[in-house]
């Protein structure tokens, strides 16, 4: 097993490092003359050395460039990152590239620079992280595509000009027209359905430089709506991160839920586009907020590219390269796009900063938080991490005055804050978990005719099936963990591994029929709410529901337009959402995060809870929040609705200093697994004992069993080290790390390494 898994190469090869040279590091090098070191999608940390092409005249070489090499008995495409004069590898050894892919570098050495810090920091594989942060087209040495506009965009036009035009021209009045219905914004294969033969006033209204084509996911807006009169929290804010255009600087913007954070990245990187510069915008997750894509087209002028996980290869390459070539000044995308080329950086913005989404959870396990920070600094400018809940790591770097806190405290416009409360669920009968009082709270708003939400963080029927004559549960065979129980689909289905079987009808162990869910999920409180209130539309957002592409954004559209009074949904529902017609949230279940192993589970439960009591009124009408919980006097649920999220983060912090847990301290967590425990605790065994000459600086866990021992077949195993200081653990990780493949378990094992780990499973 490699240390990573799919390349996407054209053979894969697990002994192909047999033949041929690799680049050890150092000098005595006997070839002279042009070397190319170059970074391949090899489980490998250091660059492997060629000799350039023979047909190529070397003065044509350049770092970012591909090339087409040989590779053990196959061909790869690889990218030159170095030019050099000596290799430690004997000439007859080296082997020459084929050929050179492309005319221009398509990464420049700054972002290469980038991109090497990134793979030293996280002590991942120089070639795998490069080539991630190329598109897959260009990664599997294909030519880029080129540019064709399949785009029409309306450029700012004076309103009595179009009316000038009725007469004068009435073709291309009728495409502007048609084009500002659109929202300024159409796909050319629309226009010339809409508009068959009308070349020639597309191409009259190009000349005069009022309709422009172009690629990809792209807008001009012409109709902006007015910016808002600013609240005075946010005009400080803005005042505060345009005062350092020029230069780095971290702000951390801790605005409460529709406090406009959104108005703030927005006018601030208006002036950003203003002086040329660009733009990098970085969101939890796209499919879950169109909304802001919207927002954002409509608001800023200029041209977005969009990237994110659910583009195809084509439109992702295309947005990637609007971003390298400057065409796009403005980057929205998930975790990815912080590794996307992008001259002329002026701004970089993240939402939603505690979202755990930024974090890779696989493969290059980076933080793209982090990483913007870091791209920050070397880009020379500000960058402003936004949250109604930030992370205790960003707190503490705004109390060390490491970032300048700015705070919005209030709602803008006439929002008022909403009101929470814990509701006792002990003694308390439920129906499908929800007691008494949350269904009269929910009849109450729906006869108001306003919306109201009902939340919980776990889709399918029931999390478990089990039997009430032997105490049989419906454990998944391939892993420590249930199978749900999907009662629509009749199936019982594992949320770790995705093993599925039928729905038994009997019980499995002694056959007797007396099998029933234990639990709660989002489909079973749809079943139990359309009982409850026949009257009214309820809507259910969860994985489940919104498998389909475009599915979710049709469903939030119909939740904006008041159709539906009821909306049941998981985390799905957490995020960014603006129902202005919402009043009543009720958490079904906010217990699973109050005892829990895992030392961030606290934060992470504050948070939740914080944003998805922030859905409720965002408009006019006040919001109200419920509860439910056993522990009603748990301190967490005290002092969030007591006193509030800063309060919160206040005591954790104390908390976690007490205990010298991140981010007082640094960690990193090296995982191996295998078909047997024992091939996975040796391996890491062996790794622990290259450790123990420690200087003790860094302390060393385990090997123990991770949370979830079992996974999808394989057993887990980690290794926790843990550092008072950052470069102490880096320097331990750059001894060890690279010494680990090397272990002859590592063969037999799969193992990563995991600095500043999120999830300790
Ligand atoms: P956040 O991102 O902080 O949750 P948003 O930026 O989504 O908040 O803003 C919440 C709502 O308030 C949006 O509808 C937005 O248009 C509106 N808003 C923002 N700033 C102002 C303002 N200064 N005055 C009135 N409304 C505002
Ligand atoms: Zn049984
Ligand atoms: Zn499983």
């Amino acid at each position: 097993m490699s240390y990573f898994g799919g390349t996407e190469n054209e053979t894969d090869d697990p002994h192909a490092d047999k033949f041929f040279t690799k680049l050890s590091t150092g000098c005595g090098g006997a070839v002279t003359g042009l070397i190319l070191r170059l970074a391949l999608p090899a489980p490998v940390f250091d660059l492997f050395d060629y000799l350039p092409p023979a047909d190529v005249d070397p003065a044509l070489l350049r770092p970012g460039q591909r090339l087409m090499v040989p590779f053990g008995r196959s061909r790869r495409c690889a990218l030159l990152v170095e030019l050099a004069t000596r290799s430690s590898v004997p000439t007859s050894r080296l082997k020459a590239a084929y050929r050179l892919l492309d005319e221009q570098p398509l990464l420049d050495e700054e972002h290469l620079g980038f991109l090497r810090w990134a793979a030293a920091y996280y002590h991942h594989p120089q070639g795998d992280v490069l080539m991630s942060a190329l598109p897959v087209r260009l990664r599997k040495g294909k030519a880029p595509l080129t540019p064709r506009p399949d785009q029409l965009f309306l450029l700012p036009v004076a309103e009595d000009v179009i009316a000038g035009l009725e007469r004068r021209a009435p073709r291309q009045f009728e495409v502007l027209c048609w084009l500002r219905a659109q929202g300024g914004n159409a796909r050319l294969d629309d226009f010339r359905q809409r508009f068959p033969g009308a070349r020639h006033a597309l191409d009259a209204l190009r000349k005069k430089g009022w309709v422009e084509t172009g690629m990809g996911e792209t807008a001009l807006s012409p109709a902006r709506p007015a910016p808002h009169k600013l609240e005075p929290e946010q005009r400080q804010a803005i005042a505060a991160v345009s005062a350092r255009l020029d230069e780095y600087a971290a702000f951390l913007l801790d605005g409460v839920t529709g406090s406009g954070k959104t108005e703030v990245y927005f006018q601030i990187a208006e002036q950003v586009l203003a002086q040329g510069r660009s733009v990098l915008l970085l969101v939890p997750e796209i499919s879950l907020t169109p909304q802001l894509v919207r927002r954002v087209r409509s608001r800023l002028a200029t041209r977005v590219a969009v990237m994110h996980s659910g583009l195809g290869e084509g439109e992702r390459e295309q947005a990637w390269q609007m971003a390298r070539r400057g065409e796009a000044r403005l980057v929205l995308g998930t975790r990815s796009a912080v590794l996307a080329p992008m001259p002329d950086l002026g701004l970089v913005l993240v939402d939603e900063e505690h979202d755990p989404s930024y974090k890779q959870q696989e493969g290059f396990r980076y933080s793209a938080r982090d990483m913007a920070l870091v791209r920050a600094r070397r880009a020379d400018c500000p960058v402003l991490l936004g949250s109604a809940t930030p992370s205790l790591e960003s707190l503490k770097n705004a109390r060390a005055n490491r970032y300048h806190w700015l705070r919005l405290t209030r709602r803008a416009g006439k929002a008022r804050a909403p009101q929470m409360q814990v509701l006792d669920v002990r003694n308390q009968v439920l129906a499908g978990g929800m007691s008494g009082p949350v269904l009269q709270a929910l009849e109450q708003t729906l006869e108001q005719g306003r919306q109201a939400m009902v939340f919980l963080n776990r889709r399918g029927f029931a999390p478990v099936l089990s039997c009430y004559e032997c105490g049989w549960l419906s454990d998944c065979p391939r892993c420590d963990a249930r199978q749900t129980l999907h009662r629509r689909r009749g199936r019982l289905i594992c949320h770790h591994c995705g093993n599925e079987r039928p729905l038994p009808k009997v019980c499995p162990a002694c056959q007797s029929p007396e099998l029933h869910p234990l639990g709660q999920g989002t489909e079973q409180l749809e079943t139990i709410l359309r009982e409850h209130f026949p009257a009214h539309p309820l809507i259910r957002i969860d994985r489940d529901s919104v498998s389909r592409k475009g599915s979710l954004d049709n469903l939030l559209a119909e939740v904006k337009q008041g159709r539906a009074g009821l909306l049941v949904g998981t985390q799905m529902l957490a995020k960014g959402h603006h129902f202005p017609n919402l009043t009543l949230v009720v958490m079904v279940d906010v217990d699973s995060g109050l005892y829990s192993a895992d030392f961030r589970s606290a934060e992470r439960m504050a948070q939740l809870i914080v944003q998805v009591a922030g859905r409720a009124g965002r408009g006019e009408q006040p919001g109200r929040v419920l509860l439910q919980t056993r522990f009603p006097d748990h301190p967490l649920l005290r002092t969030l609705v007591e006193q509030d999220y800063a309060a919160f983060a206040e005591e954790a912090l104390a908390e976690r200093k007490t205990a010298g847990l991140p981010p007082f301290t640094h960690q990193a967590l090296i995982r191996a697994d295998a078909l047997q425990a024992e091939t996975a605790e040796a391996f890491l065994e062996q790794a622990a004992r290259q450790l123990t000459a420690d200087d003790g600086q860094v302390m060393v866990w385990g090997p123990v069993p991770a949370p979830m021992h079992k996974r999808a077949g394989r057993y887990r195993m980690q290794l926790l080290l843990q550092a008072d200081e950052r470069a102490a653990l880096q320097t331990r990780l750059h001894g060890l790390i690279p010494a680990l493949g090397k272990l002859p378990e590592a063969t037999r094992v799969r193992w990563s390494v995991d600095v500043d780990p999120l999830d300790l499973y």
